[in-house]
């Protein structure tokens, strides 16, 4: 991409109307602490990411675009109807809401913004599709991944990422490729594409393991590889904890870049969480704006290579209000190919990749077991 290229920005601003309200940090607040925070999911991370696109120095470069509510027919092609009907029962409760899990309030008020947030990144989707825009980013919150086609699960309700997929596989598409380097796994995209070959289901994250055994008992690990006619076309990278730009690099470039060349995709879509940053509360990753921007640049190469340089992005995770947006913003870069635009000054941990290096050999290894073939 030339760096005259557009960045089509979709966003719907009832995005920022969920509010799972004050907590200690995710949970519902302790009764004798004095000093409550906002949940680590809030309107805020999105807030300050809105502003540096509009403010910031790509600004010249974006075109922007009202997003839209998901219809219900929409979210159907992912979501069961059961879990719709019980979103919809909790929108016509009275009280606060349900916990889909302890971190996880989907309130009465909920459904609007998360049809927001889901539609907006279908129509990020079809505006690619319909051959305006060659990159195109939905703005969304709350994020997307955890949550797969009958439940919730980690602040995500509707899987945006997914949905987006879906729909480019309804309009033609024979292989789209989902790469997600948010820093926790995407099991719930995992969990809807486990036994398709028509959408590789990539997840950078943190070496977390499975959280919980019903919403996620998926582990993430290099052995889930698909199922059936899916085998082969979910790929796990978990990395350990405190891998740093270099490790990220690595892993990408000699695990996902070759499987992707393999796969050929005819879309790229890209879950664009920042909370691998250095600072997230949420992610125990070394990753700065660096490595977001290199990151970025090998997903744009790519796509220039597979795509004729069309990408969909769609915003996942990112909790630490400052340097996720900053992080965001070096991501885009890296898409549009703009070089650094903005200075890091606030990374300091240092780049090692002594003991990411171990973690991805044996990634290889075991993913090239699991599939019955040397690693390559
Ligand atoms: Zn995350």
């Amino acid at each position: 991409m030339a760096k005259t290229e557009t960045l089509h920005v979709f966003w719907h601003p009832d995005v920022l109307k969920h509010d799972m309200g004050m907590a200690a940090f995710e949970i519902p607040p302790y009764p004798f602490l004095a000093v409550a925070e906002k949940h680590t999911e809030g309107p805020d991370r999105v807030r300050n990411m809105l502003s540096i696109l509009k403010d910031g120095p790509l600004a010249k470069q974006i075109k922007w675009h009202k997003g839209r509510q998901a219809t219900r027919d929409e979210l159907l092609t992912f979501h069961t109807p059961g879990f719709l009907a019980d979103l919809e029962r909790v929108t016509k409760s009275k009280g606060r809401g349900k916990w889909y899990t302890r971190t996880t309030l989907f309130t009465p008020k909920s459904y609007g913004p998360v049809k927001a947030a889901a539609g907006t990144a279908i129509a990020a989707m079809d505006h690619m599709l319909d051959g305006k825009g060659k990159l195109t980013y939905a703005l969304v919150r709350p994020p997307g991944h955890h949550a797969s086609p009958d439940t919730a699960d980690g602040y995500c309700f509707l899987n945006n990422t997914a949905l987006a997929a879906q729909r480019a596989i309804e309009r033609g598409a024979k292989r789209v490729a989902i790469l997600d380097w948010d820093v926790h796994h995407g099991n719930g995209t995992q969990e809807g594409f486990y036994h398709r070959n028509d959408v590789l289901t990539v997840s950078f994250h943190m070496d977390h393991g499975a959280w919980h055994p019903k919403f996620h008992p998926q582990t993430g690990k290099a052995n889930e590889v698909g199922k059936g006619r899916g085998k082969g076309f979910n790929l796990n990278v978990p990395l350990p904890m405190g891998t740093s730009d270099s490790g990220y690099l690595k892993a990408m470039r000699e695990i996902v870049v070759p499987a992707v060349n393999a796969y050929k995709p005819e879309v790229i879509l890209v879950a664009n969480g920042q909370d691998a940053n250095q600072f997230d509360p949420n992610g125990r990753q070394l990753v700065t704006m660096a490595g977001f921007r290199a990151l970025a640049d090998e997903a744009r190469k790519l796509a220039q290579k597979h795509t004729g340089g069309r990408l969909v992005a769609v915003q996942e995770g990112g909790y630490q209000v400052t340097y996720a947006a900053l992080c965001m913003h070096a991501t885009l870069e890296g898409f549009l190919n703009t070089g650094p635009l903005l200075k890091d000054e606030i990374a300091f941990y240092p780049d090692d990749l002594s003991h990411a290096a171990p973690a991805i050999a044996a990634i290889k290894r075991t993913r090239g077991k699991a599939l019955g073939r040397a690693a390559r």
